[in-house]
């Protein structure tokens, strides 16, 4: 684990034992579908190729990415594990989902053809993922567009037809109604090939959500990315013991007593009542400690909440320790920490207004990724 070279302003840890661990747990709860460890956009900002690996090692069977250039870098690091790519697959980039044994994704019969020929033309054989359109509204077949077209797409030369999938919306809303349909949609799709014989091996429609709440989801394979990162989504049972494996962490770069009365950050939208202690803290919304939590979020020093004052900067956030017996120390915890006061992923992502998706892949390249419980071998 080489830090050599960086300025150590703001890192993240990643605890890889409890990313095998949640995956183990996932295993145990799909079973007998298997898991499908989805580590798009970077392993939701934790780090593709060493999440992959802890996940692989947990048990997961396979590994789901966004796109092509995501697929590759797997195979490059050495990954031999099924990788579904959900980008639909470009006919006039097939020759790379060859080159690195990627499944495709494909979402209506122009683009099958054209990727079939691509295929033949390469003298190579695809295998494929057809993507169904239950009511997400975003890719894929209409369910019955599907039926009506799955001899053809069975019957192209240069496609092999292994999976069938469709994504959910609602799976993590508190009601139940939308998904239910949803669910009806593709089951009734999955009925109607079974009675035809041509249900293809690897049907498959959960997310975590759905793989932790709506057993019968589950099929073939589950597709979880949060829960494999140790986050819950909301309205789901509690039952299964899941570790957030992230923590972020920045280096505290100074600490000053203000007089009261003093201004603090861009447009002074904080003054001090009192003579104030701060702490200047090595993170801004360049690192991706979003501009939204100024004013707004805690950060956690010596295991104290310690408010933000004022506007977060590009690269700077000032936090007021005044109350803070302890001497500060040199590291600030912005999410994660141990304890009651730990900063939990939903509480952050509440204070920024979004969700633990975007806090995590908001991550910019310049928080450093270090990694812990390392995997032997
Ligand atoms: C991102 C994604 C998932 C994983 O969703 P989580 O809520 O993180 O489990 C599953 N399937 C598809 C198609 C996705 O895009």
């Amino acid at each position: 684990m080489a830090h050599g070279g960086t300025d150590e302003r703001s890192w993240v840890e990643v605890d890889l034992a409890r990313i095998r661990a949640n995956a183990a747990a996932l295993v145990r709860v799909a079973a007998p579908a298997r898991l499908m460890a989805v580590v798009k956009a970077d392993g939701y900002g934790h780090g593709a190729v060493p999440v992959a690996r802890a996940a692989l090692a947990g048990g997961a069977s396979a590994l789901a990415v966004a796109t092509l250039t995501e697929g590759e870098a797997l195979r490059q690091a050495g990954i031999d594990a099924p990788i579904l790519v959900f980008a639909p697959a470009r006919p006039d980039l097939a020759r790379r989902y060859v080159a690195h044994r990627l499944l495709a994704t494909v979402v209506d019969w122009d683009q099958a053809q054209a990727l079939a020929q691509a295929a033949r033309e390469l003298g190579a054989e695809l295998t494929v993922h057809v993507k169904v359109d239950t009511g997400m509204g975003r890719l894929g077949f209409l369910p019955e567009e599907a039926l009506a077209r799955w001899e053809a797409l069975a019957a192209l030369e240069g496609l092999t037809l292994e999976g069938l999938y469709t994504h959910l919306a609602t799976a993590d809303e508190a009601e139940t109604a939308y998904v239910r349909l949803q669910w009806e949609r593709f089951q009734g799709l999955i009925d109607h090939l079974d009675a035809r014989g041509l249900r293809p091996p690897v049907v498959h429609g959960a997310n975590s959500a759905a793989l932790l709440r709506l057993p019968e989801t589950r099929l073939d394979l589950v597709r979880a990315g949060l829960a494999l990162y140790g986050i819950l989504p909301p309205n789901v049972p509690q039952r299964t013991r899941l570790q957030p494996a992230l923590t972020w962490k920045c280096r505290i770069t100074a600490v000053r007593t203000l007089p009261a009365g003093w201004g603090i950050s861009y447009g002074i939208e904080h003054v001090t009542w009192r003579p104030t202690r701060v702490a200047t803290l090595a993170v801004g919304y360049a690192d991706g400690y979003r501009r939204a939590l100024s004013g707004r979020a805690q950060v956690l020093i010596q295991g104290h909440r310690c408010p933000v004052l004022g506007r977060v900067t590009m690269d700077q956030v000032m936090v007021d320790i005044t109350d803070l017996e302890e001497d500060p120390g040199q590291e600030a915890i912005l999410l994660g920490g141990s304890g009651p006061l730990a900063i939990e992923a939903w509480e952050l992502a509440r204070w920024m207004g979004t969700i633990p998706y975007e806090v995590f892949t908001g991550l910019s390249p310049r928080v450093e990724r270090r990694y812990l419980g390392e995997l032997d071998g």
